[in-house]
């Protein structure tokens, strides 16, 4: 069976309550696709999205979550609450969150564990900043984000981890990167996984993705690459005719 092309969309905060429903319908109605499409709304959106979408084939997955299963951490959300609302995935380590909510590698790995414990399939986004491009130090930053976000966990037969390789310079900036260069960035980050699990662990378990400024125009230079399974969509996921266009050229 070929495995279908991977479109998640990460809609970050910039819908209310009642636009994220807007636009869900929106999605119901026009998004049709041999694709496996993910859709993340904020949390307070999570559960109205899930039950607009009911029905649809459209997943649903949450942007972010606790690295505890419960307690007293106000203003937390928990792994068990996201898949209450019909959730099966989450966006763990999202470069925003690295950058402003000064999320570690160790949080990265902490938040990876628990949404596996609850089997849900977590997308670890990976990717170097400008200055570390500059560097030369973009291969490290990869393998050294891959390696410390799962080393060491026990990924059980049907357990999906996506990992999303996203440059962090690019984001938001309306021009993606080369293909080839998502391509070489993508064979490192899984000659870390081989490092660390098992060829089938590798081949079954775990897929890649590229994000970065997807739009309609450039979508399918990414995913008609070979070690490539999807698409993360940022800002083309938020208006319906960008989003449609990237669902027709996937
Ligand atoms: C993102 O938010 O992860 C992202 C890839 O955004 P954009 O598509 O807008 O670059």
């Amino acid at each position: 069976m070929t495995e279908k092309i991977l479109v998640i969309a990460n809609w970050k905060m910039k819908l209310g309550l009642q636009e994220s429903k807007d636009l869900a319908a929106v999605y119901k109605k026009l998004v049709k696709s041999e694709a496996e499409v993910i859709v993340c709304p904020t949390f307070v959106s999570l559960d109205a999205v899930g039950k607009v979408l009911a029905g649809s084939g459209i997943k649903l997955g949450a942007q972010d979550c606790f690295w505890e299963k419960s307690g007293a951490f106000t203003g937390e959300v928990s792994v068990s609450e996201i898949k209450e609302t019909g959730a099966a995935f989450v966006i763990i380590g999202h470069s925003e969150r690295r950058k402003y909510l000064n999320e570690t590698d160790e949080i990265v790995h902490e938040k990876t564990k628990l949404a596996i414990s609850a089997a849900l399939t977590p997308i670890i986004c990976v990717g170097e900043t400008f200055d570390q491009r500059q560097q030369g130090a973009k291969d490290y930053v990869l393998i050294n984000q891959t390696t410390k976000a799962v080393e060491g966990l026990e990924i059980e037969a049907g357990q999906q981890v996506i990992i999303a390789y996203e440059p962090v310079w690019v984001i938001g900036s309306g021009q993606a990167i080369e293909p080839q260069e998502a391509e070489a960035a993508h064979q490192v980050i899984r000659q870390s996984l081989f490092d660390l699990f098992s060829a089938e662990t590798v081949k079954n378990n775990f897929r890649i993705v590229y994000g970065g400024s997807v739009d309609g125009q450039n979508v399918h230079t990414f995913t008609c690459l070979n070690n490539t399974s999807g698409v993360l969509v940022g800002g083309a996921s938020l208006t319906i005719n960008d989003f449609v266009a990237i669902i027709k050229n996937v």
